[in-house]
């Protein structure tokens, strides 16, 4: 159905709103460090072409339509659900983080360990949305390439990001991260639990 198509669309423009601001304020930004690796240039660019122009090339012409599928309209409406909170948690994570942000690894100079809003309960919540919009991606682009491919590549690119993000954080914040490992969970809180909370802070 066009509209979980037009759903997905909105919800780029949703994502470009949030980041914006801040991605032109960090830009400025004088950085004492940058970890930038070619095979992780090389997974962001892969990353932006099954997030952006496959599905262009999806919604815009024939070419992919060999691979397309069918799901019920339920599951449609379940990513445009999942869609929405991923939204919630990429716009949450981004007023926490304010100019700590940064496309690749880098610490700025006046680079602060965040450990309040939703980065209380998750080290990564730009990550967990993204796990939360990749799920969702093939419910709403229902094609095999324009779908599925995003899925694949993030499932790699997560787990040497998460890597070299906490080694880069640990080398920079030493005692301080590692104690804010120990209370937090990477995409999911570690405990949901209330009472747990307080004993430990
Ligand atoms: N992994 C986080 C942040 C992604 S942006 C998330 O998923 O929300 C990547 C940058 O965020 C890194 O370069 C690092 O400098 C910064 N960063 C990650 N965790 C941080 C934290 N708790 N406080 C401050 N900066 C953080």
């Amino acid at each position: 159905m066009a509209i979980f198509k037009i759903v997905y669309w909105l919800a780029i423009i949703a994502e470009m709103v949030i980041r914006a601001p801040i991605s032109k304020l960090q830009r400025k930004e004088a950085k004492s460090e940058q970890r930038v690796s070619t095979q992780e240039k090389t997974l962001l660019g892969l990353l932006f072409l099954t997030m952006f122009f496959i599905p262009l090339a999806y919604s815009t012409t024939k070419w992919l339509d060999f691979a397309n599928y069918s799901l019920p309209v339920w599951a449609g409406w379940l990513g445009v659900v999942l869609m929405v909170c991923a939204l919630l948690v990429f716009w949450r994570a981004h007023a926490d983080l304010g100019l700590n942000w940064s496309p690749s690894l880098e610490i700025r100079k006046e680079h602060k360990l965040i450990t309040n809003g939703i980065f209380e309960y998750i080290r990564h919540p730009m990550y967990a949305s993204q796990w939360i919009w990749v799920i969702a991606q093939p419910l709403l682009l229902q094609n095999w390439i324009a779908g599925l491919a995003n899925l694949l590549l993030f499932i790699v690119f997560y787990f040497v990001r998460v890597r070299a993000e906490e080694k880069m954080m640990l080398d920079t914040f030493r005692d301080e991260y590692r104690e804010y490992m120990k209370r937090t969970g990477t995409v999911v809180p570690r405990r949901f639990k209330l009472g747990h909370h307080d004993v430990n802070r």
